[in-house]
């Protein structure tokens, strides 16, 4: 299957609703309450879930996000910061050009600088990414911009990186600026704390979740650390949550994105054994 957001996530709630449904007619029922929740604004920042969690934390023992590719449970939480990172200069035309400084030499000066900064891939506790994701500015061809701007898309498994990283992405964009004689404002967009509870990873529910997986006859399921995903809301607060994907896909965010389907039934099969196993207690 083939479209935006076919895996991530419709996978994931079409995995919602054929689970329930399937247990429905099967006439189990799961030894503990369980809220089915279709949350909004995921891809934003995560608000659909954080909202339900400031209403409800108290009730919620554990958190399942129906997310992510099947075959890995993911149990911590990936720090995330997004920054806008403007340069500002007076503009004006390009006849005046010669002795005036530019804010867009100062962007790409900057990108420059930012994707130098070393961003380690391993090990999985350190795991980092870095995009500069979006740009743009100016006002018209015949015209130095006024406003370059760009983005950047941080994340790190550790929260002591992350920190450096953005440290380090802030400065140099602050040096590009001066070099270049331009204004630099820095808006940030989104932070959202990373978390891993000790423990979690080789808990009775994480593993849980793996010998479903198995069960429902996918090939050795992995744990994994890097989570992007409602459960980081749960994470965050000392709720044990984890991710789990019910199918797998490729080219995920682009236009191309794909989804499996043979894969579907298996991914469905291991989510309604996890909901019917998973104990009343917390
Ligand atoms: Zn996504």
């Amino acid at each position: 299957m083939r479209g935006p957001g076919v895996r991530d996530n419709a996978s994931g709630l079409i995995g919602l609703i054929e689970a329930a449904r399937a247990l429905k007619a099967m006439k189990v029922s799961p030894p503990g309450d369980i809220w089915l929740l279709a949350t909004a604004q995921e891809e934003i920042g995560l608000f659909g879930a954080r909202k339900f969690l400031d209403d409800h934390a108290g009730q919620v023992a554990r958190f399942v996000a129906v997310d992510g590719e099947l075959g890995e449970v993911s149990h911590g939480a990936t720090g995330i910061v997004w920054l806008k990172v403007h340069f500002l200069a007076e503009g004006g035309h390009t006849l005046q050009s010669a002795a005036a400084p530019s804010a867009v030499r100062a962007a790409a000066r900057a990108i420059d600088a930012i994707y130098d900064i070393g961003v380690p891939a391993s090990p999985e506790q350190r795991a980092s990414w870095l995009s500069v994701s979006t740009i743009g500015g100016g006002d018209a061809v015949n015209a130095m911009a006024r406003d370059a701007w760009f983005t950047v898309d941080l994340r790190s498994n550790s929260p002591k990186l992350l920190e450096k990283l953005e440290a380090d992405v802030r400065a140099a964009a602050g040096l590009a600026a001066r070099r270049t004689r331009v204004g630099v404002a820095i808006e940030e967009l989104l932070r959202m704390p990373g978390a891993s509870l000790p423990g979690h990873e080789g808990s009775a529910f994480v593993r849980l979740a793996l010998e479903c997986q198995a069960a429902a006859g996918w090939p050795s399921p992995r744990a994994s650390l890097l989570g992007t995903a409602d459960h980081n809301r749960a994470l965050e607060r000392g709720i044990p949550g984890i991710s789990v994907g019910v199918t797998t896909g490729a080219a995920i965010h682009t236009p191309q994105e794909s989804a499996s389907i043979q894969a579907l039934p298996t991914g469905i099969a291991a989510l309604a054994l996890l909901m019917a196993s998973l104990p009343s207690e917390p």
